[in-house]
């Protein structure tokens, strides 16, 4: 019978984006975990310190990190201050994201390059400062089987192309190749870098695709298994990848989508 080991008990996590959605879920499952969290926010400083106290009141250890992880000095000053604060790292989730939605004829400069800026170069420099830290560790105890674990928050959108989105779906494309990029690249140094692409979660990012009975029942045309996922879907796969259950794990994206990806415009019999 094979052991699992899903405990994170002595690790120090950063989630970017965690004041709310599915960077909050992830925040607060790797809490529950027993790991010690930075939780990372660009703005909503209440929803971050909402975050910080319910990991608290189930005896978790948490702290708010402000960070617009597109702003290279900002994303150097939060790793180092996650340093100064737990003396280590071990797991980072790059999960902050935007969209910022228009035809592609009136698509601006600045939609595009907001999206590139949060969900592309935000995650390259979240990655390289892990990596940084990750080398810099000293392994006397190691608390995981890996010297660090990345877990970047990607979307369907890395493969299922998206008419008005194109900043956005060439964004998570090219996080997907960045993540399997680094994955290559540093395996041999043990650490793991993997992706969640998450269907429709219901979160504020897509409000207005579940929030009324007529947008639900379209969206739900487009997920064979028949429900609007939720963050904890998501939450729980990202607490499987940061455990030491998915040591073999590297260079991959779980779609976390019921289905979504199952090309459902062909289910039926024709
Ligand atoms: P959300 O809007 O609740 O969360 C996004 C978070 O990112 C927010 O907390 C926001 O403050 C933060 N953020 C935005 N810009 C930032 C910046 N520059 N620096 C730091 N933080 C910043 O929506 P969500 O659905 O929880 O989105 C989380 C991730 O999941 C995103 O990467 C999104 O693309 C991805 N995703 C969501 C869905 C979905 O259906 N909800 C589907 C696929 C992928």
């Amino acid at each position: 019978m094979p052991q699992s080991n899903r405990s994170l008990k002595g690790q120090i996590a950063l989630v970017t984006g965690a004041s709310s959605g599915i960077g909050r879920a992830i925040a607060l499952a790797l809490g529950a975990s027993g790991a010690a969290v930075a939780v990372n926010y660009k703005r909503d400083c209440e929803g971050a310190e909402g975050t910080v106290r319910e990991i608290a009141a189930k005896n978790g250890d948490a702290v708010a990190v402000q960070a617009d992880v597109a702003d290279e000095r900002a994303v150097e000053a939060m790793f180092a201050a996650v340093l100064e604060r737990f003396g280590t790292l071990d797991i980072l989730v790059a999960n902050a994201g935007i969209q910022r939605d228009a035809p592609i004829a009136d698509m601006t400069l600045a939609d595009w390059r907001a999206v590139i800026d949060v969900n592309l170069t935000g995650q390259f420099l979240c990655l390289r400062a892990a990596v940084r830290a990750f080398r810099a560790r000293s392994r006397a105890a190691p608390p995981s089987r890996a010297l660090g674990k990345i877990i970047c928050v990607s979307s369907v959108h890395e493969l299922i192309p998206w008419a008005y989105r194109a900043n956005y779906a060439a964004s998570k494309g090219g996080a997907m190749l960045l993540m399997k990029s680094v994955a290559q690249e540093v395996a041999a140094e043990k650490i793991r870098v993997n992706s969640i692409a998450p269907g429709a979660i219901r979160t504020r990012i897509n409000r207005a695709a579940w929030e009324t009975p007529a947008a639900a029942d379209a969206l739900l045309e487009l997920i064979p298994y028949g429900r609007i996922g939720e963050p904890e879907d998501v939450a729980r796969a990202a607490l499987w990848l940061a455990s030491d259950d998915s040591d073999y794990v590297t260079g991959t994206t779980i779609f976390v989508d019921g289905g979504m990806t199952l090309y459902p415009g062909f289910e039926g019999e024709g």
